[in-house]
């Protein structure tokens, strides 16, 4: 069968043949960024994020297997106190060099209301397990980001989405919350109970105390058809507003220099079940590399070229429940920005970054991410209050990425965005504040429940002030 893994790679492959010469440069090029030493003068071993932008070397790592046994380690572990999910944060929320508080061993489902569609979920339940635990129950999450290998609590602490008109950020289905405070104190908090807490510490970044627990609304589970097609950019982004309109959910990422789009949707099916294939994103993703290895000073040629090998790219389809296609394996490594704008912004920011990228950053690869999320409430909220467009840039984690915050941030600030908590951008408390309408509300609950700053870490002091 012709796939898009085939058709591609054969050739760009035809093409890198016939440059054989390139391959000494390349190699120096693509060299391991160096690794920081596995342990520091104290002998603490080193902790790093996925991305590999962060590392740290904290005094204790603990796993408590309980409740009981977090609260302990809470009211009396080293600070900076720094809960850790799976690490795939690209901003510095996590590195301590005082106590990192794993919760992986808090995890699973506690118990779950098959009438109401409800679960009530211990905070450390990783994404990917959260799926078929659920699906046993006949629920499923509204709707999933773009991987699942992240802790429920992680996901929630920097506002993680998905994509879809009308369908919010994870945390906009947390209809309540148990945080142990920096005191040890475990408490309950929701829209009815401790309200000021809730607001503040749905998307708390880690600052406001320890989720050891938390309430979903869910929805039955339902079986969705995934399309991935190539689409002309340019059409996409005329079309943009009536395909967010018409699917349930709908993204696409510009392949830079091509001229082309890969747009992903998903909506409700009926038809027989047709599992996923192979991941090709990785193999479509290094294919582009070797374009832009052997084309970078030549975009026209770089444009025909991969016009060529594109042109005879199938549709792929997927029909299955949504927890098994709305996530996906990634396995190349990369860093990332991603900032969200007000939805009528979205079109207009992403041309400007097209033009810019393909202007003065030939050496960009990676594609252009583009998603809608809902408006909600939360107090610290990149959507609060206004309904979305997300744009989002990448580097190979080997390549330099100062060009994100030289080319693309001033447009994204400019179109008014508010920076996506756990990637990359330049903001401090002084922006952030003038972005957020109840920043200082949020930040005095946070000072209320953590006078002493036993949670705050040096990123979070730039964020908090
Ligand atoms: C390959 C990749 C794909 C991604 N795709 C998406 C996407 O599609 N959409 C999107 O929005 N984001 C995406 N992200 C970003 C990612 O979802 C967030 O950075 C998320 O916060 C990571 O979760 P984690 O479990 O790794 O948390 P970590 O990065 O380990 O921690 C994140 C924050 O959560 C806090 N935290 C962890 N556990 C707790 C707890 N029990 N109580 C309180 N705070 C806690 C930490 O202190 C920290 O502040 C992606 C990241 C990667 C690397």
């Amino acid at each position: 069968m012709t796939t898009r893994r085939k058709v591609l790679a054969g050739t760009v492959g035809a093409l890198a043949l016939g440059a054989g010469g390139l391959a000494g440069r390349r190699a120096w090029l693509d060299r391991e960024p160096p690794a920081p030493p596995a342990s520091d003068g104290r002998g603490h071993g080193v902790w790093a994020n996925w991305s590999g932008t962060e590392h740290c070397y904290p005094a204790l790592r603990a796993a408590p297997a309980s409740e009981a046994e977090l609260a302990e380690l809470v009211r009396s572990a080293p600070a900076p106190l720094r809960p850790v999910g799976a690490g795939h944060s690209f901003t510095a929320l996590v590195p301590s060099e005082g106590t990192l508080l794993s919760l992986d061993r808090i995890e699973g489902l506690v118990t779950h209301d098959a009438s109401a569609h409800t679960t009530r979920v211990r905070a450390g339940t990783r994404l990917s397990a959260l799926g078929p635990a659920l699906a046993a129950v006949g629920q499923e999450m509204p709707n999933l980001p773009d991987i699942n290998k992240q802790s429920l609590a992680g996901a929630l602490a920097t506002a993680t989405h998905g994509t879809g008109k009308g369908l919010t950020a994870l945390h906009g289905q947390v209809t309540a919350m148990r945080i142990v405070l920096p005191s040890g104190e475990a408490v309950e908090c929701s829209r009815d109970q401790r309200a000021e807490l809730f607001h503040a510490a749905r998307v708390g970044l880690g600052a406001f105390g320890v989720l050891s627990e938390v309430t979903l609304q869910n929805q039955p589970l339902t079986r969705v058809k995934k399309s991935v097609r190539l689409v002309d950019t340019d059409w996409v982004l005329g079309e943009w507003p009536a395909l967010a309109e018409k699917h349930r959910n709908a993204e696409f990422l510009v392949l830079p220099f091509t001229g082309k789009s890969a747009l992903i949707v998903h909506d409700p099916s009926d038809e027989p079940v047709r599992p996923r294939g192979p991941d090709n994103d990785s193999q479509t993703l290094m294919d582009l590399k070797r374009l832009r290895d052997l084309f970078e000073f030549a975009p026209g040629l770089r444009r025909r070229a991969a016009r060529m090998a594109m042109r005879n790219l199938p549709e792929e389809i997927a029909i299955d429940e949504g927890w098994k296609l709305l996530s996906n394996e990634r396995p190349v490594r990369f860093k990332e920005m991603e900032y969200h704008v007000p939805i009528e912004r979205q079109v207009e920011a992403l041309r400007e970054i097209i033009r810019r990228i393909e202007s003065e950053a030939r050496d960009v690869f990676f594609p252009i991410e583009a998603r809608i999320i809902a408006a909600d409430d939360a107090w610290l909220s990149p959507f609060h209050g206004r309904e979305s467009g997300s744009i989002a840039v990448h580097a190979w984690y080997k390549e330099d990425n100062a060009w994100m915050y030289r080319l693309v941030e001033p447009v994204l600030r400019e179109a008014g965005g508010r920076p996506h908590w756990g990637k990359l951008h330049s903001l401090g408390r002084k922006e952030l504040a003038a972005l957020y309408p109840m920043f200082a509300e949020a930040d005095a609950v946070r000072r209320s429940v953590d006078p002493a700053g036993r949670m705050m870490n040096p990123f979070l002091h730039r964020i908090f002030g």
